[in-house]
């Protein structure tokens, strides 16, 4: 295996970037060397409420990311790459430290650019008794051949979809590929994982897709869920998510510059109902803060 994880961050080609790097010598796209840089660890109430139940769920936030959204709330982790390098055995303990203080579930948060290292790491943590699923918490900027690491090692995939419109990817994100990567990536997670399964009111197989309400792109909410029920089916668990503020660079960008309205938001509830999405969660609009959004079922 870390042959394997060699070979693959030699020449990097792991997210859709692809960008070639030798990664034991340079930084690529992403910002992530080979060494797994993670930011903090911690018990998180704001989850949907299958995920952070009660006891809440266990976030791993990992440092940088292959996607370069001017608007993100986690810039600081994202794009500066706030954090401390942690090996495999680190960030094993961290799991196995998050379940014996009995979150519900583990969730690795943006870690697609270190997908290797992180299977490494959970491969390690079943083998020394992390028994809770794991949660794929990410931006669905991936290719399903990374994904594939993955298979048998993540529970339940919570990935963001946040567009459909490729001139708005390339103006928000740097990325007018990231609709076809996202639908892509979002049908592998459905391939491994299937729908939602919840018992006694916590998750422990299966996809959650999240929108985001970005304030006047209304419309690609509506194209997406379009997509989702014929890619997947209206029986798909959304998380609808009314809690985008300006952050970052938004202010270079005065259309965005603002938080989405309650009427925008309003108009997308209408499109869950409009083509038959009965599973998910919704928010107040401007409900959140960073970290913790709060869902109602
Ligand atoms: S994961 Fe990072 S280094 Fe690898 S292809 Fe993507 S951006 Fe480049």
């Amino acid at each position: 295996m870390m042959d394997d994880i060699r070979t693959l961050l030699a020449r990097c080609t792991l997210c859709p970037r692809e960008c070639g790097v030798d990664r034991f010598v340079t930084a690529g796209y992403c910002h992530g060397t080979h060494e797994v840089t993670v930011d903090l660890h911690q018990l998180h109430s704001g989850e949907e409420p299958v995920l952070s139940g009660t006891r809440g769920s266990g976030a791993i936030f990992f440092s940088n990311c292959a996607l370069r959204c001017v608007y993100c709330q986690n810039h600081r982790i994202s794009h500066e790459g706030r954090g401390r390098r942690c090996s495999t055995e680190e960030l094993c303990d961290i799991m196995l430290d998050l379940q014996d203080r009995g979150v519900h579930n583990v969730n690795l948060v943006t870690a697609s650019h270190y997908a290797p290292q992180a299977a490494s790491s959970l491969r390690l943590a079943r083998e020394r008794g992390l028994a809770i699923p794991v949660v794929w918490n990410s931006s669905a900027y991936e290719k399903p051949e990374t994904l594939r690491l993955l298979q048998g090692l993540v529970d339940i995939y919570l990935p963001d979809f946040r567009y459909c419109d490729p001139s708005a990817a390339d103006r928000y994100s740097l990325a007018p590929d990231y609709p076809v990567w996202a639908r892509k990536a979002i049908i592998e997670m459905f391939r491994q994982v299937g729908h939602l399964n919840v018992r006694d009111g916590i998750a422990d197989k299966g996809l959650i897709i999240r929108l985001l309400v970005l304030p006047g792109l209304t419309d690609g909410i509506r194209d997406i869920l379009s997509w989702i029920r014929g890619a997947i089916g209206p029986d798909t668990w959304v998380s609808l998510m009314g809690q985008y503020y300006p952050a970052y660079r938004s202010g270079e960008f005065p259309e965005i510059n603002r938080p989405a309205t309650a009427e925008e938001y309003e108009e997308c509830l209408g499109y869950l109902d409009e083509l038959g999405f009965e599973n998910g969660f919704i928010q107040e609009v401007g409900s959140c803060a960073e970290y913790t959004p709060d869902f109602t079922g």
